[in-house]
This record gives C-alpha cells, sequence and structure tokens, in this order.
C-alpha cells in the first residue's frame, strides 16, 4: 500500500518538483507512524538517502529518548488533524543518518489522500538560529555582568525614558524593597518613588525640588548632579544622551571623597590661619621685643663707656655679658623679623642688572674685620670674562653673600681660607663660597636650609640662630634663582647661589644703547620727545639715564616718587610716562589713576615697569590703563619697540 502511494506521488513529477524545492525537509507519515515520503532536502539536511526512509518508522528520526512520548503524540494527532506546529515551546531535534543530533522546528500538516489521513511534517534545521540565540545570549550576559562590574550605579533608559538595562547598584541606590520589578518602568515615576520611600535627605532640598531638579538634569544632562542620601551619602549623579535618544546614567557614591575633601580644605584653612598667625606673631613679638632690648643694650653701652665713674673690672666684665647677650638677641630678633616678613608674602624685591663684581668686592670689605679676627684670609678668585650682570635685588643678593661668608668665617678655621668664585652655567651665574672650616656631618645635612636648624652647633661655642640660611634660600627664590651646598665633615664646605644672567654682559652694555638707537625710526633728525621716568631705585634711573639720556631727541626727565612724578607731567605734559609700580609713598596704581582724571594727562601713555615677581599682577595692571607692561630687569629691544611704536604714532599726528 504504502509503495503505491509512494509510486502514485513519484508519478506526479509537478508535485515533487515542488516538493523538492522547499527549504525544509518534508517527510509523509502515514497513520502507522511509517515514512511515505521523503523530499529532496532530507537528503540534504538528514543526510539519509530517501530511498533508505521510506517505509521506515518516523521515530528513526526521533532521539531514542523521547519514542515512548513520540509515539502517543503521534496518534493523538492523527485523532485531530490540524495544521500546527509540533511541541509548541518544547526543544525539539532530529536525529541524523550518522547519529548526531540537530535542533529542529517542526510544522505538522495533515493531509487526506484516498480517504485516508496521513501527516505531513516539515522539518527546518534550526542550528544556525540557536547558534545565533545562544551568541546573543553569551553577548548579553558579559553586558549584563560588565555593567554589574561598573562602579556605582548604572543604568540605560530608552528615549520613551523607560529603563532598560541596570545594575544592582542602580536598584540599591534608588528603589526600595517593596519597589518590584525596576526594569520597564519611566524614569519619573522610579524618581517619585524613591522619593516618597524617603531615600533623598531632604535638609536642604523639598522633595519637589529634588524631583524638579532630578528631572531637569535627566532631560538635560550636562554637569554633574549631587545628590544628598537620607542615610547620609553623597552621591554624584552623571548623565549622557545615547544615539538613540535614551539616557545613559551613572551614579557614584562619593561620601569618601567629599568628606575627604572637607578634611582638606579644613586642614589648609587651619594651617594657613596658623601660618599667618604665627608669621603676625612673631612680627608683632620681634617689634615689642626691640624697644626694650634698645633700651637694654643703650644703657648697657653707656655703663661700660662711662667715664665720670668708670666700673670695676669685674662689673665691666658683667656688662660685656650683657652687651654680647644682648646684641645676640637683636640679631636674633631681626632675623626672625625678615624671616617672618618673607614668610607671610611680605616682601617685595625689587630686580634689576646687578654687577657682581662690584657686590662681592663690597662683601669681601665689609667682611675683613671679621675675618682678620678670626684668622682667615677672604678671597675673590679670578672672574670669568665678560661676566653678565645677575637679576637680583641688590641688597639681598649682598645679604646673601654675606651669609654664607659669614658663616664660612665662624665654621671656619685659624689661618684658613674663604674663597669666592663665580661661574657662569648657560643662562645662570653661579656664585660660591669655598671655606677649609669645619664642614657638616652628613647626616645633619639634610636641613640645613630649614629654620632654626643649626645642624649640631645648638650646644656648640659657636654663636648662632639658624635663620640665616633659610632667610637666603626663600630670598634667592623669590629672585627667580636656587641656592645649594656641599659639605665634608672637617674638611670643609661650599654654598652657592645661582642667579639669572642679564642678557647683556657687562662689556656690552653701551653697544646695547648703541643699538637702540641705531635700530629705532626715531634715530632721524626731528621734533624732540620728552619722556617721564618715576623711578626710586637709583641704579635703575642710572640705567635708563644711560640708555636713553644720550640720544639727543630723548629728554629724559626722572622722578624719584610717584608724588613728584604726577605733577611733573602736570607741567610738562611729556610724550610718554614710564613708572615703576612699586614706588615710596603712592603706589603706580594710584599715579595712574590720579594722572587719568585730569584732561590734561588723561591720554599721556603710561608703561609700567615692574619687578618679575610682579607678574601676577599683569592683569591688574591692564585694567588700570596702563599703556604696556614690562617687566625689570628691562629689556632693550622691547623698550625701544613700544617707544618707537608710542613716538612715531605721535610724530604722524597733526
Ligand atoms: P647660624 O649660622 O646662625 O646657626 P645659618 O642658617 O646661617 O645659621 O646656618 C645654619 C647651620 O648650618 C649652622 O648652624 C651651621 O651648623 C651650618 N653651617 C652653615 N654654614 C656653614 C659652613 N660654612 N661650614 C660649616 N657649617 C655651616
Amino acid at each position: 500500500m504504502t509503495g503505491v502511494l509512494s509510486s502514485e506521488l513519484a508519478d506526479s513529477d509537478f508535485l515533487r518538483a515542488l516538493l523538492d524545492a522547499a527549504p525544509d525537509a518534508t517527510v509523509v507519515v502515514n497513520a502507522q507512524g511509517r515514512i511515505v515520503f521523503a523530499n529532496l532536502q532530507v537528503e540534504r539536511i538528514l543526510g539519509y538517502p530517501r530511498s533508505d526512509l521510506l517505509g521506515q518508522p518516523v521515530e528513526v528520526l526521533v532521539p531514542t529518548r523521547y519514542h515512548g512520548t513520540h509515539a502517543s503524540h503521534r496518534s493523538r494527532f492523527i485523532g485531530d488533524p490540524r495544521v500546527r506546529p509540533m511541541g509548541s515551546g518544547l526543544e525539539l531535534f532530529c536525529v541524523k543518518r550518522d547519529g548526531s543530533e540537530i535542533p529542529i522546528e517542526i510544522s505538522l500538516s495533515p493531509v487526506s489522500l484516498g480517504g485516508r489521513t496521513l501527516v505531513s511534517a516539515a522539518i527546518r534545521d534550526i542550528t544556525e538560529r540557536k547558534r545565533g540565540e545562544h551568541e546573543m545570549r553569551r553577548l548579553q550576559s558579559h553586558l549584563l555582568s560588565a555593567v554589574e562590574s561598573i562602579q556605582g550605579a548604572f543604568a540605560i533608559f530608552d528615549r520613551e525614558d523607560r529603563l532598560v538595562l541596570c545594575n544592582s547598584t542602580y536598584r540599591q541606590t534608588t528603589s526600595t524593597a517593596d519597589a518590584g520589578e525596576i526594569v520597564g518602568r519611566a524614569y519619573e515615576q522610579l524618581l517619585r518613588a524613591s522619593i516618597a520611600a524617603g531615600l533623598y535627605d531632604t535638609s536642604l532640598h523639598t522633595p519637589d525640588e529634588i524631583e524638579a531638579m532630578s528631572l531637569a538634569h535627566h532631560h538635560n544632562p550636562q554637569d554633574e548632579l549631587s545628590l544628598r542620601m537620607a542615610d547620609g551619602r553623597r552621591m554624584r549623579c552623571f548623565a549622557r544622551r545615547t544615539a538613540e535618544g535614551g539616557v545613559v546614567k551613572t551614579i557614584l557614591d562619593v561620601t569618601d571623597d567629599v568628606q575627604h575633601e572637607e578634611e582638606l580644605r579644613r586642614a589648609r584653612q587651619e594651617a594657613e590661619a596658623a601660618s599667618s598667625a604665627k608669621s603676625e606673631f612673631l612680627s608683632s613679638m620681634s617689634h615689642e621685643l626691640r624697644t626694650p632690648l634698645n633700651a637694654i643694650l643703650g644703657f648697657a653701652q653707656l655703663l661700660h663707656r662711662d667715664k665720670k665713674t668708670p666700673l670695676s673690672d669685674r662689673h665691666r666684665e658683667r656688662i660685656e655679658h650683657v652687651l654680647k647677650g644682648g646684641e645676640h638677641l637683636l640679631r636674633l630678633i631681626d632675623d626672625i623679623l625678615d624671616l617672618s616678613r618673607i614668610e607671610a608674602g611680605r616682601v617685595t624685591v625689587s630686580v634689576e642688572p646687578v654687577d657682581v663684581a662690584e657686590v662681592l668686592n663690597e662683601v669681601q670689605t665689609t667682611l675683613a674685620s671679621i675675618a682678620a679676627r678670626a684668622d682667615i684670609l677672604v678671597s675673590i678668585a679670578e672672574l670669568p670674562n665678560d661676566l653678565p650682570f645677575v637679576v637680583a635685588d641688590r641688597t639681598r643678593f649682598k645679604q646673601i653673600l654675606m651669609n654664607y661668608g659669614s658663616n664660612a668665617i665662624k665654621y671656619g678655621r685659624a689661618r684658613g681660607r674663604v674663597t669666592f668664585r663665580v661661574s657662569v652655567e648657560n643662562t645662570m651665574v653661579r656664585v660660591v663660597v669655598d671655606d677649609d672650616g669645619i664642614g657638616i656631618p652628613a647626616d645633619k645635612q639634610d636641613r640645613i636650609f630649614s629654620p632654626f636648624h643649626r645642624a649640631g652647633q645648638e650646644t656648640g661655642s659657636i654663636e648662632g640662630t639658624g635663620i640665616g640660611l633659610a632667610i637666603s634660600k626663600r630670598l634667592a627664590e623669590i629672585m627667580g634663582g636656587h641656592v645649594g651646598f656641599a659639605s665634608v665633615q672637617a674638611q670643609g664646605s661650599s654654598f652657592w647661589i645661582e642667579l639669572m644672567a642679564h642678557r647683556k654682559p657687562a662689556s656690552e652694555r653701551s653697544a646695547a644703547v648703541g643699538a637702540f638707537n641705531a635700530s629705532s625710526a626715531l634715530s632721524e633728525a626731528g621734533s624732540r620727545f620728552a619722556i617721564i621716568y618715576i623711578e626710586d631705585n637709583p641704579s635703575n634711573v642710572a640705567f635708563m639715564t644711560d640708555l636713553l639720556g644720550d640720544y639727543e631727541r630723548f629728554d629724559l626727565i626722572t622722578a624719584p616718587t610717584a608724588e613728584i612724578g604726577i605733577e611733573l607731567v602736570r607741567a610738562r605734559k611729556p610724550h610718554v610716562v614710564i613708572m615703576d609700580i612699586n614706588l615710596p609713598g603712592i603706589s603706580g596704581f594710584d599715579a595712574i589713576k590720579r594722572l587719568r582724571e585730569w584732561p590734561e594727562t588723561r591720554t599721556i601713555p603710561v608703561i609700567a615697569l615692574s619687578a618679575a615677581a610682579m607678574v601676577r599682577e599683569a592683569s591688574r595692571i591692564k585694567d588700570a590703563g596702563f599703556y604696556r607692561y614690562l617687566t625689570k630687569p628691562v629689556k632693550v629691544d622691547e623698550l625701544a619697540a613700544v617707544l618707537e611704536e608710542l613716538l612715531v604714532a605721535q610724530q604722524r599726528e597733526p
């Protein structure tokens, strides 16, 4: 019977071709469960030659573990045949000829033929789809574990603001235990629920304000949003729009950071307050101590020299102790006062080009008497050729060299030598003070530049305060330089200071003036220009006079204070004013303010000249109405360019 049927079908070429062309493997099974037809795909998908299957029970294609249930399902289908998918919701497998299994999907259709019911089963190999699904699940679990591992709370909302994905921290941070599943819910709904559940601290903002702020941030995520939770935690919420119009949100617990920041800020404030209180205290104490000390020293000296009623030798010796102690105390007070001013940032240095050789000679002369007393020879080694000037505050530079020099003598040995050496290294000039004295023990060297550290001399017989080197280091740094030393115990020490070299070597200074004149368009003959230079530092005045004075078209008038300068400007109405900012009496800022008030001086251009240490004041200088701001030491080219620009322009004006 089976054979007849199959041959009938086989006879129908068209039908066979149609079935062979179907994408799925199709087998037709009779009421007894035997295969009566198999299409071409069966061979391809299941690996059987079709002829092998014909007449076989369909169970050959079913894994053995399902044989029992399959037979009963089959008879039930014959009893109620309709088109339907088989085993919906179940994973189905088919056994290939080689015994391997493939995942499949089956659609069953009853076929009535000659009063008999047959069942056509279309079998689709879903191996690829299963693999895809598997891969998808794998990726999804990767994504989920990645999201889970993100530090802090993380959530993605879709363009309708519904929660698509979040990690457990997000759940804990934003929802309460009774909130149920939150994926799929709208942001606004989640937000309201968490506010209502009392998750947020409402001491600073009302619940309505928290809702408004959070919604605004969610809909227009730009900056971060800071949140205070009811349990005291501090959160920082970041949001970004996705390309799909959704929002990605990260919420970080920054409680520790905020606390740490606050502690740091408090500590810094306290330290600053303590430091300025200390400086204030030291500086006022020093002033207070100085007055009675002056009386002590004054009267002790009077007693010491009293010719009318001379002191006995014993008393004289005692008064000498008073004088010595008093002088030491006075030095200490002066040093402390100086250091506390420097530390409080209240010292302004006025840098200018300084001639090193000149300063060294002065230092040598000043040290001569104490050197002679200590039986030490102080000398200056031969200076390098073309030694440039250094950029320094002359007085402070000398103070540092005096500190080094007097230490070298103090900690030197009788019949020893102290030598000042100068070398030039690139843009820096280094002055070294060598001695062959007691040196500093290696284990005492690391804090030598810190105040009150005396490197083992605390208990020794050599007097000192331990402040000199600390002051020297700070001063050198303020002038843009640095200090250092090398020392070997019982052999000697070398202390050095490095300062910036001034661009023009001393020997070329007049050449610089020449270059200024030659390069300037102003060197042509023409009308004369009046320049008023307001400056209190005599060597700066000398420098400017040197620079401009011998140039015949310039009439340079100098004024040592702003008060005098202003009067001069009003009287002379110069073409240009060059003004130092730090002046005794009223400052350059006040001076220009006054000049801007009077109609007759309002339009006169004023060039500001100030120490490089004041660079942070540059914007203030600009706002004050200065035409230009130049730093000291004066760069000749720069000044020439500004003057040329100003004066040539004025020359053209009718
Ligand atoms: P003071 O000399 O008043 O103690 P300083 O700050 O000038 O203070 O120096 C700090 C310490 O450095 C000195 O107490 C001394 O121990 C050491 N010191 C400085 N210069 C020399 C030197 N040339 N040789 C040996 N020790 C030195």
